[in-house]
């Protein structure tokens, strides 16, 4: 990567706008929404439920269009691009995590991190290889060969995080990860977060209540009426 990447955010939201109609009349959720997110960077986006975390995430991973405004990755507008280049980039560059897990049942852990890399190209024996280390690396190298129905919580979302950065994506996005899991646990999973940011220079965008994790994240943001705002 040269000097460009770095320059460059990795998520650029700018003025993003998002209604939604209630009945008749029209919800604003975003108006005029602005953030950057960088490489190596971690943010918690804190604000109360309703506000537009999740609609926010939604527009940043490029599963939601906004209805004005403009997504763009490492620097690149994709408002005017095709479904299936969206799809691309969010198959390479984008990882996501749910509150809760959306395992796929009848997998094991393994296999549930390898189907993105499968999905995208690579050869089997690759996908395999590349899985372990993720699961290793995430504290789950015991349980690889377990079914989501076998795994607590806490392991299960962190199958949900290796799944989320086997394809190595330049963001990671996550809707409230700890929201369903005990302090502990969701400590355990935070770190893990943590550990990935360090390690694989991600930019990760987390949407959570826990002001104490929150504390403990290079920057925080909220949303107040629809804009993005600093905290701190
Ligand atoms: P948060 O994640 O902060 O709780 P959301 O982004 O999920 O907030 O939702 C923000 C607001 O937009 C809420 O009032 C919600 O009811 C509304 N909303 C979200 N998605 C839709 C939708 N698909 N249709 C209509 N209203 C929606
Ligand atoms: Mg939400």
């Amino acid at each position: 990567m040269g000097q460009a990447a770095e320059d460059v955010p990795v998520i650029y939201l700018h003025e993003i706008k998002r209604q939604y109609m209630q009945g008749e009349v029209p919800l604003t959720i975003l108006n005029g929404a602005k953030l950057a997110l960088w490489a190596g960077q971690s943010v918690a986006l804190v604000a109360p439920s309703g506000s537009g975390k999740s609609t926010l995430l939604h527009i940043a991973g490029l599963l939601e269009t906004p209805d004005d405004g403009e997504v763009y990755v490492s620097g690149a507008p994709t408002s005017q691009l095709a479904d299936v280049e969206r799809t691309q980039i969010r198959r390479t560059d984008i990882g996501f995590v749910y509150q809760s897990h959306r395992l796929l049942p009848e997998f094991t852990a393994l296999e549930n991190v390898m189907l993105p890399q499968m999905i995208r190209g690579l050869r089997r024996s690759e996908t395999i290889k590349r899985s372990t280390e993720i699961l290793s690396y995430l504290g789950l190298g015991e349980r690889i060969r377990h079914r989501p129905t076998e795994l607590s919580g806490g392991e299960q979302q962190r199958v949900a995080i290796a799944r989320a950065v086997a394809n190595a994506p330049r963001v990671l996005l996550a809707d409230e990860p700890t929201g369903n899991l005990d302090p502990n646990t969701a400590d355990h999973v935070f770190h893990a977060l943590m550990q990935l940011v360090k390690a694989t220079n991600v930019a990760m965008l987390i949407a959570t209540h826990n002001m104490e994790l929150a504390g403990r994240m290079d920057r925080r943001v909220s949303l107040v009426n629809g804009e993005v705002v600093e905290l701190e």
